[in-house]
């Protein structure tokens, strides 16, 4: 059985380093948006959907939806960072895409949800709470806009094997929300796992200094961290959510990573 995966650049952010790792310098560090598509034999699935259409040019529109964090970040979305731009150069039309596993439903991993119109999300049942709660939405990235589209939705609890053959399974990393979940995909080169913001950088993994804030339950979260480096530790690759150096040592679409 082979399955492909293919990582995918859906724009940049940029805000202070202290916001991404404990000690950080105040200076600015631009970090990818990554998605990912896998081909299965069974299905295609995008882990994540990179950001919303509207965050591409400034209008008083992307200003009242980014809202307070427009202040904190700034967000840089071309065109071709849609997420239906980068499926098209691989001949994949976003709107047949079977499943969207989002790793959270923060607002530069939910954003191109919409795109996906004929999706299931496969998301933590808890996930999905979270990002009903009002005080939560209020307190954390999370726009109702991006995963309030009508999909058919799987809400899960704790691991969840997609395809059922053990190739593609979601696993619970609580922590930097209350539904967070990375996914590990077992490939013919070996095990991956895309991480999400269950760490953000290399250097979290190895030094477990988390950032004031980038935690929703900070004990979850190194909690987590320590069962990636189980991970790490029985050869599984690490793929960090956010951090360039890593990002720009991956082949993207068209190329394959496995
Ligand atoms: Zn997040």
């Amino acid at each position: 059985m082979t399955l492909r995966l293919y990582a995918l650049t859906c724009g940049w952010l940029t805000l202070p380093e202290a916001a991404l790792i404990e000690g950080g310098r105040s200076t600015p560090l631009r970090i990818p948006v990554p998605a990912y598509l896998i081909v299965h034999p069974k299905g295609t699935a995008l882990f994540d959907s990179g950001l919303a259409s509207i965050c591409t040019a400034p209008s008083p529109a992307r200003d009242a939806y980014l809202g307070e964090l427009g202040a904190q970040v700034r967000v840089e979305r071309a065109d071709d960072d849609g997420i239906e731009r980068r499926l098209e150069t691989l001949d994949v039309d976003v709107a047949r895409i079977d499943y969207v596993i989002n790793s959270h439903l923060h607002f530069d991993h939910a954003g191109g949800n919409a795109r996906a119109s004929g999706a299931r999300l496969v998301v933590q049942r808890r996930e999905w709470e979270a990002a009903h709660d009002p005080d939560g939405i209020a307190a954390m990235a999370y726009k109702p806009v991006d995963y309030d589209q009508g999909h058919d939705r799987l809400l899960v609890d704790g691991e969840h094997d997609v395809f059922g053959d053990g190739s593609v399974t979601c696993i619970p990393t609580y922590g930097h929300t209350p539904g967070h979940q990375s996914l590990r995909v077992k490939s013919a080169t070996g095990e991956i796992v895309l991480c999400g913001d269950a760490c953000y950088l290399r250097e979290t993994l190895e030094t477990l200094r988390l950032p004031p804030g980038a935690a929703w339950d900070r004990a979850a979260m190194e909690e987590a961290l320590r069962r990636l480096r189980a991970y790490q530790e029985r050869g599984a690759r690490i793929f960090f959510g956010h951090d360039p150096g890593f990002w720009d040592t991956l082949p993207k679409a068209p190329h394959a990573l496995a």
